[in-house]
């Protein structure tokens, strides 16, 4: 999933982002509630990880802000302290889900997991997995027909973002912003280069990957 972590203690927030990355989600950070708002616009995201104590806003107004605009990207907010009245004020500002500080990173990978569930849900389709090519969220395994099929981090963001898209066109921009990181220096062919390798990888699954003349990649569905 393409992450927005907003944690302004760096330690943490270093912490935090080298988990998600070893989980293969890509992270953009932020450490004020004004630059989180600037991100939270970009294209690509699946979901937000909120710390509600921020330098500048509370987290708790980020999220409003954010449900304010229409965005109903999926979040999770980071609370520092076990109050039930912080439970419930978060939830109430639009927040999806809550973890209380400190919390085992197993625990905060799992919440991710069914965030981006439940973002599929939304749309329709939970299931991450086009015939026989299967994504294990879960396991962080991809195969085909049975088959494990070993994939770079990078890879691995893309079939992501062809399965949880699966149907729809993406343009090669669309795949960029939500396969890449917001500051990557790569250009739209990169897609190309990786939609080649992965193709590759899926063998017999991989006519799975359609080409879409003038626009760019779909997963074929079902
Ligand atoms: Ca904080």
């Amino acid at each position: 999933m393409h992450l927005l972590l907003v944690e302004d203690d760096p330690r943490l927030a270093e912490l935090v982002t080298r988990l998600l990355v070893g989980d293969h989600h890509v992270v953009e950070t932020a450490r004020t509630g004004e630059s989180a708002l600037e991100l939270a616009d970009g294209a690509g995201l699946d979901a937000i990880v909120l710390d509600v104590g921020l330098p500048d806003m509370s987290g708790l107004e980020v999220a409003r802000r954010i449900r304010d605009r229409g965005s109903r990207i999926p979040i999770l907010m980071l609370t520092a302290r076990d109050a039930i009245s912080d439970r419930v004020a978060g939830l109430d500002s639009g927040a999806d889900d809550y973890l209380v500080k400190p919390f085992a990173v197993e625990e905060l990978a799992a919440r991710i997991r069914a965030l981006g569930r439940r973002g599929r849900e939304r749309t329709g389709d939970a299931s991450m997995s086009a015939g026989s090519i299967v994504l294990d969220e879960a396991g962080r395994m991809l195969t085909v027909a049975g088959r494990r099929v070993d994939l770079s981090p990078r890879e691995y963001a893309m079939i992501e973002c062809l399965l949880r898209h699966k149907g729809q066109a993406l343009t090669r921009d669309q795949l960029l912003d939500h396969a890449w990181p917001y500051d990557s220096e790569v250009t739209p062919a990169i897609v190309d280069t990786y939609v080649y390798f992965l193709r590759r990888k899926l063998r017999g699954a991989a006519d799975r990957i359609e080409t879409v003349r003038g626009i760019g990649y779909r997963m074929a569905a079902g």
